[in-house]
């Protein structure tokens, strides 16, 4: 069998959730789209089902992924519906929906539903993405509640640069949330991420009511290209592996590969190992990203291939065929790995396919 595969850890994943309630203070809806962000939406909700107050995912199919797998806790749309008739899924599954556009509010006063829906009104604070106006934000609450179809709004927004830590975009918009939100009392949720390990002084005034929505910190993977302090103590929960599946000496002078983008400088010993851009790892990488033989620090060179990638075992003389090669986890950083070929590290967790994932720690 070929050896390549994701190991994931959902000790270290519960952890890391752990990790976020306790640096914010608050509830914290697990972020599990786009199949928990490469890890496995079903299993991650599994492992985390006991302890978390809710999760969240990007549209309904996500959500009855879920709930036919029989997860009972809430689950939030982050995006809401796409068709008003998803209403009366979101009805019969007692799903959370967030609210982002006017015409939803529109949906909503219009929806015939047997029971009242919990709705997340989002406000636009300077993302420009989706969410309501600053100046409709009031109204469209107002008139949610007074629908009779709604039992509770959440307020919500979402951060832009909340992963710079010198930016002030984020102080902005909290401010603007501030503003767009007035008197209305209710329970907030505005922190991903990057805002919960890096900006714990713009939420000193938040209510143990409030929620976060930590994703790519469940996976034990820093939002910063910066080293964090907070970020310092996350836990990978995936370890990307494969193994040596041939070796071969090449004096100076020799080609690697596709394009012949490495050249050996000096006699070199090549590994070739089972794991290429069908499987996720990222075409990018260039000579030079760290990767872990049997345990030892190495690098890949020349280009990375579609089914195989070659590393240099040239200063390992005790590596060779079978050797176990860890292209991201518990050694290499997922994170170096992505912000080292101009990629992040969601994206190379998202791209991860054609792999087996293994659990431990269910
Ligand atoms: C994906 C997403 C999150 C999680 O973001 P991370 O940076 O992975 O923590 C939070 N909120 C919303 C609205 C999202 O779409």
């Amino acid at each position: 069998m070929r050896p390549a595969r994701a190991l994931i850890d959902l000790e270290a994943l519960r952890h890391n959730y752990r990790l976020a309630r306790e640096i914010s203070g608050a509830k914290a809806l697990a972020v599990i789209k786009a199949d928990a962000y490469g890890h496995g939406a079903t299993r991650c909700a599994q492992a985390l089902a006991a302890e978390a107050d809710g999760f969240a995912v990007a549209c309904i199919e996500e959500a009855l992924e879920l709930r036919y797998a029989g997860i009972r806790q809430p689950i939030l749309l982050l995006e809401g519906f796409f068709e008003e008739s998803e209403l009366s899924l979101i009805d019969q599954h007692q799903l959370w929906c967030v609210v982002r556009d006017a015409w939803q509010v529109e949906a909503i006063e219009r929806a015939r539903l047997g029971r009242p829906l919990r709705v997340w009104l989002k406000v636009d604070s300077g993302m420009h993405r989706v969410g309501l106006h600053p100046a409709e934000y009031r109204d469209a609450h107002a008139r949610l509640l007074a629908s009779g179809k709604v039992d509770r709004v959440v307020l919500m927004s979402h951060f832009s640069r909340a992963d710079e830590p010198d930016s002030p975009r984020s102080a902005e918009q909290l401010a603007l949330f501030n503003e767009a939100r007035g008197d209305l009392q209710a329970e907030v949720s505005l922190r991903n991420s990057p805002a919960i390990l890096g900006w714990p002084g713009l939420f000193k005034d938040q209510q143990a009511s409030d929620w976060v929505r930590p994703g790519i910190m469940l996976y034990g993977a820093t939002p910063f290209e910066q080293d964090q302090e907070q970020a310092a103590r996350l836990r990978p929960v995936m370890t990307l592996e494969s193994k040596i599946i041939s070796v071969r000496e090449l004096p100076a002078g020799e080609p690697v590969g596709y394009g012949a983008r490495f050249v050996a400088e000096r006699p070199t010993r090549v590994g070739v190992v089972a794991m290429g851009y069908a499987d996720g790892y990222p075409r990018h990488a260039e000579t030079g990203t760290p990767v872990m033989v049997d345990g030892h620090a190495s690098r890949l060179i020349g280009r990375v291939s579609m089914d195989m990638l070659t590393v240099d075992l040239t200063d390992l003389p005790g590596a060779g065929l079978g050797s176990r090669v860890e292209l991201w986890g518990r050694n290499v950083s997922a994170s170096a790995v992505a912000y080292g070929c101009g990629s992040i590290p969601y994206q190379l967790f998202c791209n991860v396919k054609r792999v087996p994932r293994l659990y431990s720690g269910a």
